[in-house]
């Protein structure tokens, strides 16, 4: 049945996107430097600057940091919030985790940090137990995105916000010509040289240019029932900040 088949369907991309993990996972923070030319930083930044976890206070900041991989973005909420932020980072792929548990045992806060494996569409985690969640460049791979954000507003508090970076499609006129060179003719060699195999860059680029464009994901946020959904495009579109709260 074609039901049956598109189950299938999300299976083998599960299946596809844990191969490439497994594969990249001890590469993977320097192909992110390499490929984005270290402006994947820059939006990092930008989202932990839009969350501004509080510094202090009486009450605790719990953010579960989803598809967190090696814990870049769990880093930097705990470091912007001088201590006071706990994050959980979660993910399906055991090797991006293990990349990540060494690396912060280094960080500056290393007691404020826990890893956890889990799915994005079936979380581990009681309801109303998050004041923020944050997923960066993963939304895209996991199969059913409805799914994993209604998911991600059941474990948020009431009160509490979700925070989406993701690539989106170039269109600014001039510079979409350029970054479809450089995500063709770049980016898989780049990823067979640092990697020895190009075929998980092939698969990047290619979720990205099947991934929904901002008015059609800001409308599945609405879907999963946040409010005062907002985008904001960064670097000439290659990126976009979603937000929304559950109210
Ligand atoms: N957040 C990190 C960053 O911004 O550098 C890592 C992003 S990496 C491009 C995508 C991550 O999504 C991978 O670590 C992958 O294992 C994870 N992922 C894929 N499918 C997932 C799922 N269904 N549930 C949770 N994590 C998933």
């Amino acid at each position: 049945t074609h039901f049956g088949e598109r189950i299938v369907a999300l299976e083998e991309k599960q299946g596809l996107v844990n191969q490439v993990f497994h594969d990249v996972a001890d590469r993977y923070d320097l192909m992110n430097d390499l490929m984005s030319v270290g402006v994947h930083r820059l939006w990092k930044d930008a989202m932990v600057a839009e969350l501004a976890p509080p510094k202090a206070g009486t009450r605790p900041f719990r953010v579960l940091d989803m598809a967190g991989g090696t814990g870049d973005i769990g880093e930097r909420i705990v470091n912007a919030s001088l201590g006071h932020a706990s994050v959980v980072v979660s993910d399906i792929n055991a090797d991006m985790l293990r990349v990540g548990a060494e690396r912060a045992k280094g960080w500056r806060y290393p007691g404020q940090v826990e890893f956890v494996e889990a799915n994005a569409e079936e979380l581990p985690f009681e309801p109303n137990s998050f004041d923020a969640y944050t997923i960066a460049f993963g939304i895209r791979n996991v199969p059913r995105v409805q799914k994993a954000l209604d998911e991600a507003r059941r474990v948020l508090k009431r009160g509490g916000r979700i925070l989406v970076l993701e690539f989106s499609q170039v269109d600014v006129p001039g510079f979409d010509a350029f970054y479809k060179l450089y995500s063709d003719r770049v980016i898989p060699p780049m990823g067979r040289v640092v990697t020895g195999d190009a075929q998980p860059y092939q698969y990047f680029i290619e979720s990205i240019r099947k991934f929904p464009a901002p008015p059609e994901f800001t409308g599945m946020l609405g879907k999963a029932g946040f409010k005062r959904v907002k985008h904001t495009s960064m670097t000439g579109n290659i990126a976009t900040l979603f937000s929304g709260w559950k109210l």
